[in-house]
């Protein structure tokens, strides 16, 4: 087998015995990256040089016999919101073009520390806004399955870059379904943990309440690889859970016997893909057969899931996104006329040249759909309108989060669709801000709840294109999560599947 075909844990395998070494491994991957990403657009930033440096420093150290960290030699991308110290880190938007963090992210730290490679940055919706990767300022993804149909998003890239083979594990963040959403338009498998289990530091912030840091890869186990790295206390992100991190490669290999899975009726609503509806059905046969038992569970508040969604996240993102003013980060307008002129004759009625400074570097820097974001929370955020909308989402996301606690007191887990369709045609949705945002309707609850989920992908359309499954858990359950979609695709094979375009699709 090819490397770039290889999973994670036996390309971790393969490097630890020997087989193939680091030079060899990175090599493969970064000829699959020159060889496909004009197509496909999944990266912003590929680091050949600083990837086969370190290749062949990690091939050093074992032919020394010195120690190496637990993912010596595996290549590893990452979405460009994660800050790092070698590679630029732009959110895909121009306001960050250029932009180098001083640090790396305590993922990035954890993913250095362990000897992981990185071989580059992948493409997103700018900051993390949106659902197809069609708001990166950089151009869109395209998805590995069909190059007229968009990736999903906002990992866009880090999901396209996994079902292209142009690296086996990508990192991706998840505010609203960014991991899982991809994951499943691309035929992958996506883990969104728990709020709090993997550190957010370095983690350019979209809504802080609501990000979330996690693994990309073809299986669970390759994602439980990866955990077992990223996951665990950082001081330095003070609502990251000082709790141990399980050996969750161990805790895979474990019968479904007797855990009780939820089903929501209310998921298979209008709008629902019938086939996704019936690859959904096949995924809860498949579950049953392993032994585990279906029942069907409410979550009376998910149908408030989408709005309070979109107040809390463009809220909390006006703020965050406060900091990009020209002065502190980002990009700086070229002084325009007002700024010499007099306060009193500004142009354009600016108050001062600093304001005007402001407001054109902000202008020119953030594409329309981060504007959008900033004019809503914005205008939630104001005085006046701070109960109607802001106080009251906070309400309702405490009831949505309180359905998921009181369904787990009777399951063990709860599943159903990623998305309501497989991918969608690149620029289907782009002119119908609503429609896009619908797109996150069985991802959204997930992160409001402030829990886990994880999405896999449980079969095809007639079309060739990949159906996504999702399981959710109760707070900090991911050995559960993992240990139920291992044990789906130790019994299937569609995470096996590769992409028509795998070795034919040309720069
Ligand atoms: N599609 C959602 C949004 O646009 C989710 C994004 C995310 O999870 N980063 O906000």
């Amino acid at each position: 087998m090819q490397p770039i075909e290889m999973s994670a844990v036996d390309l971790v395998a393969a490097l630890r015995q020997g087989d193939i070494t680091a030079v060899q491994c990175t090599t493969a991957f970064l000829d699959r990256i020159e060889a496909t990403n004009g197509t496909i657009n999944a990266f912003l930033a590929v680091d050949r040089d600083g990837a086969l440096t370190r290749a062949a420093d990690i091939d050093a150290r074992r032919k020394a016999g010195k120690p190496l960290g637990a993912l010596a030699g595996l290549p590893v991308a990452l979405k460009d919101v994660l800050c790092t110290t070698d590679m630029p880190t732009t959110c895909a938007s121009k306001m960050l073009q250029g932009f180098r963090p001083p640090y790396d992210a305590d993922v990035v730290a954890r993913l250095r520390n362990a000897d992981a490679v990185f071989v580059g940055k992948t493409n997103m919706d700018e900051f993390a806004m949106g659902g197809s990767n069609e708001n990166s300022a950089f151009g869109p993804v395209r998805n590995p399955w069909d190059l007229s149909r968009a990736p999903g998003g906002s990992s866009g890239g880090s999901a396209a870059c996994v079902a292209g083979d142009m690296a086996p594990v990508a990192i991706g963040s998840d505010t609203g379904g960014s991991i899982r959403q991809p994951a499943g338009l691309c035929g992958i498998t996506g883990l969104k943990p728990t709020y709090g289990r993997v550190s957010r530091r370095g983690l350019v912030a979209f809504a802080s309440s609501l990000d979330q840091i996690g693994p990309m890869a073809r299986s669970a186990a390759d994602c439980a690889l990866i955990m077992e790295t990223i996951a665990g206390h950082d001081p330095g992100d003070s609502t990251s859970l000082a709790v141990d991190v399980p050996r969750y490669t161990d805790l895979l290999d474990k019968p479904l016997a007797g855990v009780r899975i939820g089903r929501v009726p209310e998921h298979y609503a209008e709008g629902l893909d019938p086939e996704v509806a019936k690859g959904v059905d096949e995924a809860f046969a498949v579950l049953k057969a392993a032994g585990a038992t279906v029942h069907d569970v409410k979550l009376p508040h998910a149908k408030y899931g989408i709005p309070t969604y979109y107040l809390i996240a463009p809220c909390e993102a006006s703020s965050n996104l406060a900091r990009y003013d020209g002065a502190h980060y980002g990009h700086r307008a070229e002084p325009g006329k007002g700024h010499r002129a007099e306060p009193s004759q500004q142009a354009d009625g600016f108050e001062s040249p600093l304001v005007e400074m402001y407001c054109r570097s902000r202008a020119e820097g953030f594409g329309p759909e981060v504007k959008r974001r900033i004019m809503l929370g914005t205008y939630a955020l104001s005085a006046g309108y701070y109960d109607a909308y802001y106080a009251k989402a906070l309400r309702v996301r405490r009831l949505i989060r309180q359905d998921y606690l009181d369904a787990f007191q009777s399951v063990d887990l709860i599943g159903g669709p990623v998305s309501a369709t497989p991918a969608f045609k690149l620029g289907e949705k782009t002119d119908d801000p609503l429609a896009m945002y619908l797109v996150d309707l069985y991802t959204v609850g997930t992160n409001l709840a402030g829990v886990g989920g994880i999405s896999f992908p449980c079969g095809f359309t007639k079309s060739g294109l990949p159906i996504g499954f999702q399981l959710q858990a109760p707070p900090l359950a991911e050995p559960l999560l993992l240990q139920a979609a291992d044990r789906f695709q130790r019994l299937t094979d569609w995470h096996r599947r590769r992409p028509k375009t795998t070795g034919e699709v040309k720069a």
